[in-house]
């Protein structure tokens, strides 16, 4: 009687360890294909912009853009303004003036430069320019402006702040944007309509995966992925939740990230409790719009 209680017991422990060789020792290894990365379905055909701009798909963050004029006589502080005023009517475009943390920086010399046998009347462009997937985001400009207009039109300054806007010098003399000023010039149809189509595009962020791998060895699962800011503005806090069969087995806290930044994470060892793990997943959640959500999940099936 008490050799069965004890054969009896035995078995239990038996068993008992083996489901928990199963389940807690890794003794197999599975990889896992990459099944879907629904890449943005967002584009933009830059073919136009690289016929118009210095780099693709050229834009401030957001269609409202801040400016600060600093010393500059009053007739050059007037072409500038008008400039602005002129943009604003023919564009979507809104600029604010600011005391401080200006995006476009507008300043005036006295002297004219001579380079080489031209006058130049004016410079201007980006200064600080980030890459964010099909985006060049232009996050500053500068104008300096070094002779009054003698046009009715503002046409230099409106030249220069085109250049702040990414755009190049055109080859037609008639186009506001050819290298030598004239009063006649004109803002091509073509600058207008990119404008129009670029800053339609809503300011918002959008977080994708990019790198994203799965393995399984045993119960537990490695993951790595990274996660980059392809979008328009900088996103906040979002999660990541990680399921396998469908199921969620982690959410991650992923912090803030900039315009065009991105951040790894890296996890091991993470114990999966369902049996015969076919697929597995990431997903991005964010409580803000994005650009676009349909880039916001990776799947993953075994390798065959
Ligand atoms: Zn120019």
């Amino acid at each position: 009687m008490e050799g069965r209680i004890i054969n009896g017991f035995l078995v239990v422990v038996i068993i008992i360890l083996l489901l928990s060789i199963y389940w807690f020792i890794p003794f197999k290894t599975t990889e896992f294909d990459l099944e879907s990365n629904s890449n943005s379905n967002f584009s933009v055909n830059s073919y136009e912009s690289t016929q118009l701009q210095f780099y693709e798909n050229m834009r401030f963050p957001d269609k409202k853009i801040t400016y600060k004029i600093e010393n500059c006589p009053i007739k050059r502080k007037k072409d500038m303004e008008r400039a602005l005023e002129i943009m604003e009517q023919e564009t979507i475009l809104e600029f604010y003036p600011v005391e401080k943390n200006q995006q476009i920086t507008i300043t005036c010399e006295e002297t004219t430069k001579l380079e080489g046998k031209l006058f130049i009347a004016g410079e201007g462009g980006p200064t600080n320019i980030t890459i964010a997937g099909n985006f060049n985001v232009i996050e500053a400009g500068k104008i300096l402006l070094m002779k009054d207009s003698e046009c009715e039109r503002p046409n230099v300054a409106i030249h220069e702040l085109l250049h702040v806007l990414g755009f190049d010098h055109s080859k037609n003399p008639k186009n506001i944007m050819y290298e030598i000023s004239k009063c006649d010039q004109v803002i091509g149809e073509d600058i207008l309509d990119f404008i129009e189509k670029i800053y339609s595009i809503p300011s918002n962020p959008d977080l994708l995966f990019e790198d994203a791998k799965a393995s399984m060895h045993g119960k537990y699962l490695d993951i790595n992925f990274s996660i980059r800011n392809n979008g328009l503005k900088d996103a906040g806090e979002s999660k990541v939740k990680v399921l396998a069969n469908g199921k969620e087995i982690k959410e991650i806290e992923i912090p803030e990230i900039d315009i065009g930044y991105g951040r790894k994470v890296s996890i091991a060892n993470l114990w999966v409790k369902q049996i015969d793990v076919q697929k597995i997943g990431f997903i991005i959640e964010t409580d803000f719009e994005e650009l676009d959500k349909a880039n916001n999940r990776v799947s993953f099936e075994i390798k065959k």
